[in-house]
């Protein structure tokens, strides 16, 4: 794929504000200078086939998925896969999840949700938000004390530094972003959670992602490493383009940094910077 920019980037006010945040005061990081990304096997994921109906969007589609690049130009493949896999979930859930129609239906069974220990002390479920058909779909690893309150993903410091980091790359959950968690209650204390609860709620997510059809997955944070089931540091898996299967949909999974992370080391911002690039180099955006 032939990255849309020219030879001589040009950045909007928002982007050198951000890259001024960084430190950077000229923009010297220009696409062409990023080590090739790599598209490892997609991961076939069956979550039902049910119809696809996007009635929870917020703004309209970005782009049809007919439309999507088949994956990063340029890039050198790897040929370890990852294994996104919804057979070691409770069944229940994943009966539940394939029978949501749509957007609407799945947030309902979502609420209603008592699979795993986690509905205990949850205020209330965190399901997602932003465009249906988006360019990007963010995904962390499960709400935090302020999501849980609010009820709407990446809210409060880290949600504004997520916002910013999107808009850094031109993109807004309210344009062509969506945001979600893979765990969709939050852990008490905002422990990670175990691997039981990621494995219950999983078709949750899967589901999520047949219905929203995003053109790309930006996976922050632990969620990287729970995605595409590996201990792979999160050094090994950045500026790689990994890619997933989702109802026979190939998606490319960029992996950075969560944005709490960005928040409590600001030194990370160089190298999410390239990973935001690097996805929006994958989104065509
Ligand atoms: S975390 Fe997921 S599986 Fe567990 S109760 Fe909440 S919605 Fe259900």
């Amino acid at each position: 794929m032939t990255h849309p920019q020219s030879n001589t980037p040009q950045y909007s006010a928002l982007q050198l504000a951000w890259l001024q945040e960084l430190g950077i005061e000229k923009p010297w990081l220009p696409s062409e200078q990023f080590v090739p990304t790599t598209v490892s096997a997609p991961v076939s994921v069956a979550v039902s086939k049910a119809p696809v109906v996007s009635a929870e969007a917020v703004v309209s589609a970005a782009r049809p998925m007919a439309t999507r690049p088949s994956g990063a130009s340029g890039a050198r493949v790897v040929a370890s896969a990852a294994s996104l896999s919804a057979t070691d979930a409770p069944v229940d859930t994943r009966a539940l999840a394939a029978g949501a129609s749509d957007m609407v239906a799945l947030a309902d069974i979502i609420h209603a949700c008592q699979a795993c220990g986690l509905c205990r002390e949850r205020q209330q479920a965190v399901t997602g938000e932003g465009v249906m058909q988006p360019a990007i779909m963010v995904i962390g690893e499960a709400p935090g004390d302020y999501e849980d309150r609010q009820g709407r993903p990446f809210v409060d410091r880290p949600g504004l530094m997520l916002d910013n980091m999107l808009s850094a790359i031109q993109s807004s959950r309210t344009q062509n972003v969506y945001v979600s968690n893979i765990v969709k209650c939050r852990p008490p204390g905002n422990r990670n959670p175990k691997p039981a609860e990621l494995s219950a709620c999983k078709p949750y997510l899967l589901r999520q992602i047949e219905l929203v059809r995003p053109f790309s997955i930006l996976a922050v944070g632990r969620a990287a490493q729970a995605l595409l089931e590996t201990d792979e540091s999160l050094d090994n898996l950045r500026q790689v383009t990994h890619s997933l299967l989702v109802a026979g949909q190939k998606i490319p999974l960029i992996v950075t940094s969560h944005p709490v992370t960005l928040l409590n080391h600001p030194a990370e911002k160089a190298a999410v910077w390239q990973d935001l690039l690097l996805v929006k180099t994958v989104s065509g955006l």
